[in-house]
């Protein structure tokens, strides 16, 4: 029975909010903070007033060290935007708190996915005893699992990974981001590396594409390569991966519109000059999109995240899939959201219920492929979203 704090009340921060109070054996008080309190209250209103909300500013350290004490949480579950992972991992170690977060930490200014930030409290998360769990979310996060199990259970080396994922969803909108629209069209317009023998291989964002036969009646997709944040600790914490790719797919349309987006300059995110003002162009995109939480009711399809992992078994190679399959309107039905907030919210929920009953425990910073995936795939079927395991076959190699 522990006492929770959730920051962010966006899509993610409410299926979180939801999950948390279905689980009170373990969530005995919830507290929901955010910039915009009245978001937070909305979400407690979904909920018969069930939980504590508060106003929080998590870019400035003291206001949240005032909310930390104030509220005593066990742990943190940090689902604001990836901006505020370090003033929030800052007042975590002032108030003697345990951490949890869905996305690395990136500044403002450039678009730069890596956990060299936050791998650098290792230390003092260590001295003080507490536990920082990074990229509990589906990828990163479920996936840096799936990827564990096949290590653990169906292959002797892990040699290659393909990480996939697909949302076979459509909101029938012209254009919209199914998460946070700032954070997913940086991660989308970034270069694209991957791993090779040793190294990050640069190529250009969305450059290389293939088309994958996805399971369970969803049927072929076009996929693109990007860089994706789970690769870089899956690299160093199970260093027989030689070969590490990201891949998900997008829709001609959402390219096209991508592509013009960027063409024309609204994808920047440095400041320009507007009638006498400085603007950001992304910020004012994402003024302009639908709000990801508003395509909830819109949705309808499924999505299938996984990871191919292919090694060695017995001195043979083999290949083994791992994946879960999410149904939009199931996920709306069940918590008022899509299921690209769905499939982030339950596995952070996941994550904290592992800390919390101590069946993942240790002191520093850690990513999910340093625990027992059992455990934490274990609870997740039950809080949601299952896991197939296809062990042997022939995917194509991409
Ligand atoms: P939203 O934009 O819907 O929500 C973000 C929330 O954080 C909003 O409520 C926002 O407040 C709040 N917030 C932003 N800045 C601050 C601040 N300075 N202080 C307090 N609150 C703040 O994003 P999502 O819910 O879609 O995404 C949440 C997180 O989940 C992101 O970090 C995203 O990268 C991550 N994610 C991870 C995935 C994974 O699989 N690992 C997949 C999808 C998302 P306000 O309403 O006032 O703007």
């Amino acid at each position: 029975m522990s006492k929770v704090l959730i920051i962010g009340a966006g899509g993610v921060g409410s299926v979180v909010t939801h999950k948390c109070a279905q689980r009170r054996d373990i969530f005995s008080e919830i507290t929901l903070a955010s910039r915009t309190k009245s978001k937070c209250d909305a979400i407690a209103a979904q909920l018969g007033n069930s939980i504590n909300t508060a106003r929080v500013d998590a870019d400035n350290v003291p206001e949240l060290v005032s909310l930390l004490r104030q509220v005593q949480p066990k742990l943190v579950i940090n689902v604001a935007l990836p901006y505020q992972d370090l003033t929030i991992m800052d007042a975590c170690l002032e108030t003697g708190v345990n951490y949890l977060d869905t996305a690395n930490y990136e500044p403002i200014d450039t678009a730069k996915f890596e956990y060299s930030w936050q791998w650098a409290y290792q230390e003092r998360f260590k001295d003080a005893g507490l536990m920082a769990l990074l990229g509990s979310g589906f990828d990163p996060g479920v996936t840096n699992v799936y990827t564990a199990l096949a290590a653990k259970k169906h292959l002797d080396e892990v040699q290659e990974i393909d990480i996939i994922d697909a949302n076979a969803g459509s909101h029938g909108q012209p254009f919209a981001t199914n998460f946070n629209p700032e954070i997913n069209i940086r991660e989308v317009t970034a270069i694209c590396r991957h791993w090779e023998n040793g190294q990050w291989v640069e190529s250009g964002a969305l450059a290389t594409k293939h088309s994958f036969d996805f399971p369970e009646g969803i049927g072929p997709m076009n996929i693109y390569r990007m860089y994706h944040e789970e690769m870089e600790s899956l690299v160093k914490h199970i260093p027989s991966i030689k070969k590490a790719q990201f891949w998900m797919t997008f829709s001609d349309n959402y390219l096209k519109h991508l592509e013009v987006l960027q063409n024309v300059g609204m994808t920047r995110i440095d400041e320009v000059e507007f009638q006498g003002q400085k603007i950001v162009p992304i910020q004012f995109l994402k003024a302009l999109l639908p709000d990801p939480g508003s395509l909830g009711p819109l949705t309808k399809g499924k999505t299938c995240i996984g990871v191919i992992a292919r090694g060695l078994k017995d001195g043979k190679r083999r290949q083994v899939y791992i994946y879960n399959i999410c149904d939009h309107q199931e996920c709306y039905r069940e918590v008022s959201s899509q299921a690209i907030s769905y499939t982030t919210g339950v596995p952070a929920v996941v994550g904290a219920i592992m800390m919390l009953t101590n069946k993942w425990h240790g002191a520093g910073v850690f990513n999910m492929e340093q625990f027992d995936p059992e455990p934490f795939l274990d609870e997740l079927g039950p809080m949601g979203l299952p896991t197939v395991v296809v062990d042997g076959g022939d995917w194509p190699e991409l």
